[in-house]
Formats: structure tokens, sequence, C-alpha cells
């Protein structure tokens, strides 16, 4: 379509949710744009084609945008949060980056208000979703086994990942505990499927798969979504939403790769940007008519920023184990993850077993900690640590607070002069009870794995990219930013898909979930073609 003509649907941000949403309506013909501030990646770019692989996960692929700082990056002040941001920019978003754990919300997630007398309860539930979790995982191309006795049936198109060394160890430990365990579903092919090559266990997955074996957004959605007649823009930067004399949304206003500014006129506009991404575009469009931020009568535009806890626990064994080789990912247990009062917290938490890490990072971070001496003993002792580690994250769920959110920073801009986010966020007595309980965990558990040394990281440097709960979705206009359905309840013609919605985060790694929201959403859009132009 010719630059700027008017479209149907106006999707902003390509990443997980973006793409999934962009894939849905394609079906229906209309005209669709997606504008995107970031680039295509070339798997040739990723770190994992050289050498040098672990030292630009410190530079140009760094999870936090603040330290890799490319010009499709927008800063963050973190200054007043306990957590840093992970963020990916470009095609796929956070995909691209991202470790590729797949588990799925619990059923209990939608209701810990009825169920535990806290937050809120979800409007809508996990059986509402199960058609566009299985849809999503097929398109995705997930990997797993049927028949855990810890999550709802599902049924992966392709065989797990196998437990390898490591998996096998902790199976093992987790065994003489009698604790739940189940290989965990990734969207890591283990097969040929879709076209996209089977995992050869180069590791490094994050970020980036150079083997086109890990799905990201811009090689499964998008290409599908491109072929149905959807364009995607990419190096335009959407500055704000504009709105009519109506109050209804009109378009866009953006950036283009040359720097220009533009119009971009269309008829339903749709919010994928991330739970900082869409509060900070929707406070962005503060206008005369909508003067505390566009969609935010509530004033919840930017509150309830969930972003959960993920201590790590780690030790040393004996034996060598797969160290970076392989994906991240083994098994996880569920063993903690509902709600016991007798633990002192409610909600609880996923134990996600990992496995090690690479040479330079295990030099630096053990030299840096005092286990790797320097000297004589200096690789005796490394050769003691490299493939020998073992280790469990903790994810905890953060239930929503008004306190921690996303607003604009009244100084810091973007390279485009766009008012950068500021987070506010600090840790809830409940989390931190949870997180402590799940350290003490994860130690017995690596002790008996036959792990010594045993270390935590507590807070970790940055977060583990899960932006959640900062235009969160129920059906009272007072108590939330979009209806059931992902459409707001001030501009009836915007939708948002992304993680902002959630209503609580549960203690998972979010992207199965939010995808499946997305397609959910652009599903009732479909059954309500007629009435969106209203
Ligand atoms: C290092 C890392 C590891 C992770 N591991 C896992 C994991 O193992 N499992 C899991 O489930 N999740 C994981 N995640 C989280 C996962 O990546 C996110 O949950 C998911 O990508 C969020 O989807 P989204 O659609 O909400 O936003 P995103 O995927 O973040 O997409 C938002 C897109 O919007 C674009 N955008 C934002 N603002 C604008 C603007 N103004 N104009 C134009 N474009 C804009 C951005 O450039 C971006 O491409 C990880 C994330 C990171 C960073
Ligand atoms: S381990 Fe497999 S999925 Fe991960 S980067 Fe290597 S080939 Fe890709």
């Amino acid at each position: 379509m010719a630059k700027n003509e008017i479209v149907d649907v106006l999707i902003v941000g390509s990443g997980a949710s973006g793409a999934a949403v962009a894939w849905s309506l394609a079906e229906t013909r209309m005209r669709i744009l997606c504008l995107e501030q970031g680039d295509w990646i070339k798997p040739t770019d990723f770190p994992s084609n050289g050498r040098d692989w672990e030292a630009r996960r410190y530079t140009d692929f760094d999870i936090s945008p603040n330290r890799r700082a490319r010009s499709t990056d927008y800063p963050i002040n973190e200054d007043n949060s306990v957590m840093k941001v992970a963020n990916f920019n470009g095609v796929g978003g956070g995909t691209v980056f991202y470790t590729a754990h797949w588990p799925r919300l619990h059923p209990s997630d939608f209701r810990v208000k009825s169920l535990d007398g806290v937050a809120d309860d979800w409007p809508i539930n996990y059986w509402t979703l199960e058609p566009f979790f299985d849809l999503n995982d097929r398109m995705m191309g997930a990997s797993g086994l049927a028949g855990d006795p810890g999550t709802p049936p599902r049924s992966p198109p392709m065989p797990p990942v196998p437990l390898g060394r490591t998996g096998t160890r902790y199976a093992q430990a987790l065994n003489r505990l009698g604790w739940h365990w189940w290989p965990s579903d990734t969207t890591v092919a283990t097969t040929e499927y879709e076209g996209r090559a089977a995992c050869i266990n180069l590791g490094h997955c994050t970020p980036g798969c150079a083997q086109g074996a890990k799905a990201s957004t811009d090689i499964t959605y998008w290409p599908l979504a491109i072929r149905a007649g959807v364009e995607l823009r990419t190096r335009c930067r959407v500055r704000e939403i504009t709105t009519n004399e109506h109050g209804m949304a009109s378009g866009a206003i953006y950036y283009d790769a040359d720097g220009q500014e533009q119009f971009q006129p269309a008829e339903v506009v749709i919010l994928a940007c991330n739970g900082i991404g869409t509060p900070r575009l929707l406070l962005n469009s503060a206008s005369s008519r909508f003067p505390n931020g566009l969609a935010n009568s509530s004033g919840l535009v930017g509150r309830n920023l969930m972003l959960h806890p993920w201590p790590q626990v780690f030790g040393y064994v004996e034996d060598t184990m797969d160290g970076g080789r392989a994906p991240m990912t083994a098994l996880w247990s569920k063993q903690f993850y509902e709600t016991d009062l007798s633990r002192g917290f409610v909600r609880g938490y996923m134990m996600q077993f990992g496995r090690g890490t690479g040479p330079a990072n295990e030099a630096i971070t053990s030299a840096a900690a005092g286990r790797l001496p320097w000297g004589r003993d200096h690789h005796r002792i490394y050769r003691k640590l490299v493939d020998h580690r073992v280790q469990v994250g903790i994810a905890c769920e953060d239930l929503p607070e008004e306190h921690n959110r996303v607003t604009l920073d009244p100084v810091l801009t973007d390279s485009h002069g766009i008012p950068a986010p500021r987070i506010d966020y600090t840790m809830s007595e409940n989390t931190r009870r949870m997180m402590e309980h799940g350290i003490a965990s994860g130690e017995q558990f690596l002790q008996a794995a036959g792990a010594t040394m045993i270390s935590t990281s507590r807070t970790m440097l940055n977060s583990p990219g899960h932006l959640l709960g900062t235009a969160r979705m129920g059906t009272d206009p007072e108590r939330s930013v979009v209806n059931e359905w992902g459409r707001s309840h001030d501009v009836k013609n915007l939708f948002i898909v992304d993680g902002s919605v959630w209503v609580t985060s549960g203690g998972v790694n979010p992207t199965s979930t939010i995808q499946a929201v997305a397609l959910y959403i652009a599903d009732q859009m479909k059954q309500r073609l007629a009435t969106l132009f209203d």
C-alpha cells in the first residue's frame, strides 16, 4: 500500500503478541500495517556464529536496552527499581532474545481473588484460552511431553528436548526428594518443523539461534502474515496515537527510517509494545481531550507493573555436566506453585532447572565471587568449575501493586527526543517471603544433586524480561484499562494485546500465555468485525 494511505488496522510493535495478532487478522483481508521501531535481524548477525559470543552478550546483544543502546532501542530509567529491564526492540521483539521456556499460566492464576483473596480475578479463564494455547503451540512449534500431572493436558507437536547429562542429574535428585518434575516445554524444534531445522545443541539460545531452531516470531508468524498481505514497516518509531473529534483513535505519528515525522491514519489501532512500551506510548499520547494520557480515565495506565523476581541458586558437582551446550532449560517443577499458607505466603513459584554457562562467563563470575583464585591453582580450579555448574531459577509470582509503575521520565529521551519511560518497583513482603522459600528449596535440591559451593544470586542484574500488568484487563472501567477482549474502555477502536493486559503475573515465563491472549483478542475482533469501525 502507498505510504501513509489509511489502513483498516494499524499494529504498533512486531514482537510476540503483535506478530500473532497480525497473522490471525490477516485472513479477514483487511488492510493491515505494523509499525516496528527496530530492524529485521539476520541469523548471521547472532553472536553464536562467532567465538566472541559471550563478549557480545555484554555489548550489541546485551539483554539490557540501556547497555545495548542500539539506535533502535529506547533508554529506561531504572534507578528506582530493584529489578532491571530486559527486552529486544526489533522484528520478533523479545522472542529473538528469549530462552524459549514455554510453560502456560495455570487455571488458578486467573482466579487469585476467589482462591486466595488477593489482587483480582481475570475476566477470562484458562479454558477460554485453551484453544488459543494449542493453536499457538502449533504456530510457534512447541516441543514437550504430554501427560504432566502438574499442568492441564496439552500435546506439544514435537518431542521434548533430551534431558542430557544435566537434566538426568536433576531428575534423579528430584526423585530422591519426591518433588514434582517434568521435561520443560520449549519452542526449540527437536525435529524439522515447518521449514525450521532441528536444534543441534549449539547452546547460546539467549540471544538468538543461528540455526533457526528456536522459534521467534520473525521466523514463525511474520513470514506467514506477510505472505497473507500484512505490511510490516521497520525502523518506524511511533511517538503518539492521535484521536479525532469523536475521541476515537485516528492513527499514529511516527518517525520513519530517515528520521522524518509521518502520520499514519487508521480505522483501528492495536498496541503490542510490551508492558513498558505500551504505557509509555499511551502516556505520550496525552492531549487536551485525554490530559492524563490515552485510555487512562482509570488512572491505571502504567500501574501494577509486575516483573517476576527470579533468584538463581547454583553449585558445582564432581561429574562433567552439559555446561553451556544444548538449550538452556531442561525441566521444570511445579511442586511449590499453588498456595499453601503454611509456607507463610500466598501463591507460589515454579522451579526452572537450567544447564550451565559459557566458559568466559564462568571465569568472570567465579573470579568475582572469589571461587576462582589467581596464581598457581587458577587452571586446576577452573577445570572443576567450567561444565560442572548446576543451577535452578526460582520464578516468583509478584502480585499487582499500584505503586509499582511506569511513568514518563521528565528528562530522559530516546534518539528521537520522545520522553523515555521510568520505572519504580519494589518487592512486596509476600514476594520476599516466597523468594526466600524458593531459595531454600533450591539449596535443598542442589544438596540432593550432590552439589557443593552452593550460592544464590538474589536479585538478578536484569529481570527475566517479563513486563506485565500496566494496562490491565477487566470489566470495570474504573479498575481496568481494557475490557475482557482487549478493547480500551475509553477509546473504542483502540486495542491492547501485549503483556500489559495481564491482571496477575503467575509464576511462569509468560510468552505462551501472552500469545494465547493475543490470538483470543484477535478472534474476538473477528467475531465483531461489523462493530469494530463504529
Ligand atoms: C533475555 C530474555 C529471556 C526471556 N526468556 C523467556 C522465556 O524463556 N520464556 C518466555 O515465555 N519469555 C521469555 N522472555 C520474555 C518474552 O520475550 C516476552 O514475554 C515477550 O516477547 C513479550 O511479548 P510482547 O508482545 O508483550 O512484547 P515484545 O515481544 O517485547 O514486543 C514489543 C515490540 O514493540 C516494539 N515497540 C515498542 N515501542 C514501540 C514504538 N513506540 N514504536 C514502534 N515499535 C515499538 C519493540 O521494538 C518490540 O519489537 C524473555 C525475554 C528476554 C529479554
Ligand atoms: S541450543 Fe539449539 S535452539 Fe539453542 S541456539 Fe543452539 S541450535 Fe538453537
